[in-house]
């Protein structure tokens, strides 16, 4: 047996792993050891999730930031990034048109938009919640003080996604401007899993200034939280931000990272994500097959679609809800496995 395929089975056994390890078999991992180990991670999920996909119907509700970071499109130096905001009624819509095609979690995702209060989203959330007191509501609005996480939790907020992006600090320096600290996304991930929420972290693939230590450092990182959910996607570049003529991150390192997680974290939510779906038109299914069990299709209005552009050429843009979940749906059924009407909550 060579050393990446023990290292393999050392992880699948819950063994400790040093850093030096795990960069060393990030780096040095074959095209041979990328099969073996997406074999492993998707029995693994087989096991503790059998063939059942999660979805979670995904509304982009703001794409006003008041962030900078240098990899992302709605930055809020992107004067080219054409800005819209959702009302409350609208929200409430996308859910209604969500419920009818089967989605029992709702993700509320969007810039760091100070239009809305914490008022607003308590409000948004209880409503929500009071019309379809069987799904879950999981907000993805990026660094808030703990006393706000409690006020969304206590509205009935379930889930909170907030990706670390990279656990090491001066790589954290290179991605996103000076007021924002690694040390404060750590610390607004630790007050979320304290407070009670099913918390998610996570990180893009192939960023800039990314090494095989870095992504080592965050694996440690993971395991240290302990998250319930973890969002691994390729970086891919947009045009109009600094990084625009950087390499996008490959579809076999995001696989490749994806199944270390899910040996790592056995009983982690992990999504296939959109960012994979854009760098192989058989993205998604790939990440399933490397041990992700859930998919976020799109259920955001289709006119806002296109200006909610993080990245690239993102896919889905032009779909309605309906056909996102039906070209899902056939996707999971192509490899086997089925889009499951459930919240789909972490299993312990
Ligand atoms: N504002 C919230 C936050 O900071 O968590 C949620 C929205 S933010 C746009 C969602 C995620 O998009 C980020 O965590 C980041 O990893 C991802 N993202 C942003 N720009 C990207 C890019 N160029 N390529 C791939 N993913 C990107």
């Amino acid at each position: 047996m060579d050393n990446n395929t023990s290292l393999i089975g050392r992880i699948e056994r819950g063994e400790d792993i040093s850093a030096e390890e795990l960069s060393r078999l990030i780096s040095s991992h074959t095209a041979e050891d990328l099969d073996y180990i997406c074999g492993k991670a998707n029995a693994v999920r087989k096991r503790i999730y059998g063939d059942d996909i999660y979805v979670r119907g995904l509304i982009e509700f703001t794409n006003y930031c008041r962030n900078d970071c240098l990899y992302c499109g709605i930055r809020r130096s992107n004067k080219n990034a054409d800005r819209y905001r959702l009302t409350r009624e609208q929200i409430l819509d996308c859910c209604e048109t969500g419920y009818v095609l089967g989605f029992r979690t709702f993700v509320l995702q969007g810039g760091e938009d100070g239009f809305y209060s914490d008022d607003d989203i308590c409000r948004i959330v209880s409503e929500i919640k009071e019309k379809y007191p069987d799904c879950a509501v999981t907000l993805s609005i990026g660094e808030k003080s703990r006393e706000s996480y409690r006020a969304y939790y206590n509205a009935g907020a379930d889930r909170y996604l907030l990706r670390h992006e990279t656990a090491d600090n001066a790589h954290y320096a290179k991605l996103h401007p000076n007021e924002l600290s690694l040390e404060n996304r750590k610390r607004c991930l630790y007050d979320l899993k304290d407070i009670g929420y099913q918390t998610g972290s996570g990180f893009m693939v192939g960023s800039p200034y990314q090494t095989a230590d870095t992504l080592a450092e965050d694996m440690l990182f993971l395991k240290e939280l302990d998250p319930h959910m973890v969002g691994i996607g390729p970086f891919i570049p947009h045009h109009d931000t600094p990084f625009a003529a950087e390499k996008a991150g490959t579809l076999e390192l995001t696989l490749f990272m994806v199944a270390l997680t899910r040996l790592m974290l056995p009983h982690a939510l992990i999504p296939a994500t959109t960012a994979l779906g854009t760098v192989a038109f058989d993205g998604r299914e790939r990440g399933i097959l490397a041990g992700a069990n859930v998919v976020m299709p799109n259920l955001s209005p289709r006119d806002v679609r296109k200006k909610y552009l993080l990245y690239d050429n993102k896919i889905c843009t032009g779909d309605e809800a309906a056909e996102c979940r039906s070209c899902l749906e056939r996707r999971m059924n192509g490899i086997g496995c089925r889009i499951a009407v459930t919240r789909g909550d972490y299993k312990q």
